[in-house]
């Protein structure tokens, strides 16, 4: 018989982070802000990973001022040796490293006739492997932590297609199979290892595609069962679920934050 072995261990509260150091990439804006805002209020310490150092400084501000202890640490996470770097830095400035939210995306517009190898690689590079750079730089620290959560933000791009997102669609669709792998590694490691796929959110990221792509709006609107885009607050709930001892028993999956769009026929 295996014996059930909690992540929070010490508290009767599910979904307590008290003593839990986070790390978000891309956590200085958009659905990263959104998710270390709910971690931070969960208890969390809470990392801020991002190249932008004026956003992440505002982040700071913003969860110091919800009375969590966050800092920030200046990454590209495209690159190996600067996620090692990164990684190593917020263990010794936190103590150790539990949580690791890979947020960090962006996409290139254009077809595939379109779209060059140098963009390819630039989406790929910072959707899909900076996940895999990030979680193995963690990973000998949640094990040491005697376990852990990974945190992997797909998209509705890891279910469906458009003409508009080769790369984008191809990182994110592998962003559910990183997960399943890394998830059948690790759980020997007490290491859960789950995907959230966000539908359409009010992020800068979505507001230059809303720029470029006609009706844009109106049509997910129309198409989302909610009624409404969704907002970065909508994942806080989903990052505290999957942070914390509420998941213990939940790995490998993708779990949709879209407003019933993707259950929509
Ligand atoms: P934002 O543009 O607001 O956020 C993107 C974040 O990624 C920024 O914080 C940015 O930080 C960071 N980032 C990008 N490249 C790098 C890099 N090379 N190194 C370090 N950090 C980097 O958009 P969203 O919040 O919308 O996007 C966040 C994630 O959510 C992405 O993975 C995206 O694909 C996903 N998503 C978004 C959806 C939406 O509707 N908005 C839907 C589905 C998925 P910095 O500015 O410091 O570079």
């Amino acid at each position: 018989m295996v014996k059930r072995s909690s992540f929070t261990g010490w508290s009767m509260n599910l979904f307590d982070l008290q003593g839990k150091v986070a790390a978000v990439t891309g956590g200085n804006g958009g659905i990263g802000l959104g998710m270390a805002r709910g971690l931070a209020q969960a208890g969390a310490t809470v990392a801020i990973l991002g190249r932008n150092e004026t956003k992440s400084a505002a982040a700071v501000d913003a969860l110091r001022g919800l009375g969590a202890t966050s800092f920030s640490v200046s990454v590209d996470v495209c690159d190996a040796d600067a996620v090692n770097a990164a990684i190593a830095s917020v263990v010794e400035q936190a103590g150790a490293l539990h949580i690791l939210v890979n947020n960090a995306g962006t996409n290139i517009r254009k077809r595939p006739e379109e779209l060059d190898v140098t963009e390819w690689h630039t989406v790929m590079d910072t959707n899909i492997t900076s996940a895999f750079l990030c979680s193995k730089a963690c990973y000998p620290h949640m094990k040491a932590a005697g376990g852990g959560k990974v945190l992997n933000n797909g998209s509705m791009m890891s279910l469906f297609g458009t003409p508009w997102a080769p790369a984008y669609a191809a990182s994110k669709g592998g962003m559910v199979q990183l997960t399943k792998a890394l998830a059948t590694a690790w759980a020997p490691d007490n290491i859960q290892v789950n995907c959230f796929l966000p539908g359409w959110i009010d992020t800068e990221l979505t507001q230059r595609a809303r720029e470029q792509v006609t009706e844009l709006h109106d049509k997910i609107l129309s198409r989302t069962p909610a009624g409404r885009w969704g907002d970065i607050d909508d994942f806080q709930g989903i990052a505290v679920f999957l942070a914390s001892s509420a998941s213990d028993f939940v790995t490998g999956a993708s779990i949709t934050v879209d407003g019933g769009y993707s259950a929509f026929g």
